[in-house]
């Protein structure tokens, strides 16, 4: 099979399990190359839905969680979004592609593998992803309000700067819990003050390392 057939298959198959709801995020699964976002000794396994190891311990999440959560998260046309935790930068380039008139911001504390997210971008030609080196439980106040914000790094409650920098009717998805096992929260903001939903989506992520996160 191709690359691009691969890709089809495990498109279908996140169809088939209610993962992909919609039309447009299917549309962007079928666009982005998620073989170009992984080590290229895991390129065989691209399209498993597997989460894949990346380096400095970190890893490119499951397809099926991305898009649980990418469904989640509403995305229309013309947003700024944040992403915390850059990883592969293929999070990043789904948003670019569901929403090529916005802007995303993805915020990586890891300098080595912001560097990797940024080259992945480029290589794709994902121009409107802004790639920023910092600890992003604290957010991006200089670039604030968002009008999405998905955090794919596990945190034990939703760092309050977050909260703060989500614009009004604006909604965030972010996994919540201890260190081993959280539940997969959408976080809404109106008339200035936030809702949580338990999004009934059990998951394991690696933690959100920062002031507003785990302690490392
Ligand atoms: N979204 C990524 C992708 O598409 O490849 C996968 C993200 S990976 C599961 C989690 C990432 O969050 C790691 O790269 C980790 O270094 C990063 N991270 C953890 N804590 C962070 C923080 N406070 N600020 C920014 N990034 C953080």
């Amino acid at each position: 099979m191709s690359g691009e057939e691969e890709r089809k298959a495990l498109v279908d198959l996140l169809c088939r399990t209610g993962m992909i709801k919609t039309e447009r995020v299917r549309r962007a699964f079928l666009k982005v190359p998620r073989e170009e976002f992984v080590l290229p000794e895991h390129r065989p396994y691209a399209y498993f839905d597997d989460a894949l190891p990346l380096f400095s311990g970190q890893t490119i999440s499951q397809p099926s969680v991305v898009a649980f959560m990418t469904e989640a998260l509403q995305v229309e046309n013309g947003q700024k979004i944040l992403e915390v935790g850059a990883g592969s930068g293929y999070q990043a380039a789904l948003l670019a592609e569901l929403d090529p008139d916005g802007i995303v911001y993805t915020v990586e504390r890891i300098p080595e593998l912001a560097e990797y997210a940024r080259r992945n971008l480029e290589r794709t030609g994902y121009r409107n992803v802004r790639v920023v080196v910092g600890d992003g439980s604290l957010g991006l106040p200089e670039h604030a309000p968002f009008d999405r914000i998905i955090v794919t790094a596990a945190a034990p409650e939703v760092p309050r700067a977050l909260g703060e920098q989500l614009s009004e009717g604006g909604i965030m998805v972010i996994p919540v819990g201890p260190r081993h096992s959280q539940r997969m929260v959408r976080v809404s903001k109106k008339g200035g003050r936030l809702t949580e939903e338990d999004l009934g989506f059990p998951v394991v992520f690696v933690p959100l390392v920062g002031e507003q996160g785990f302690r490392a």
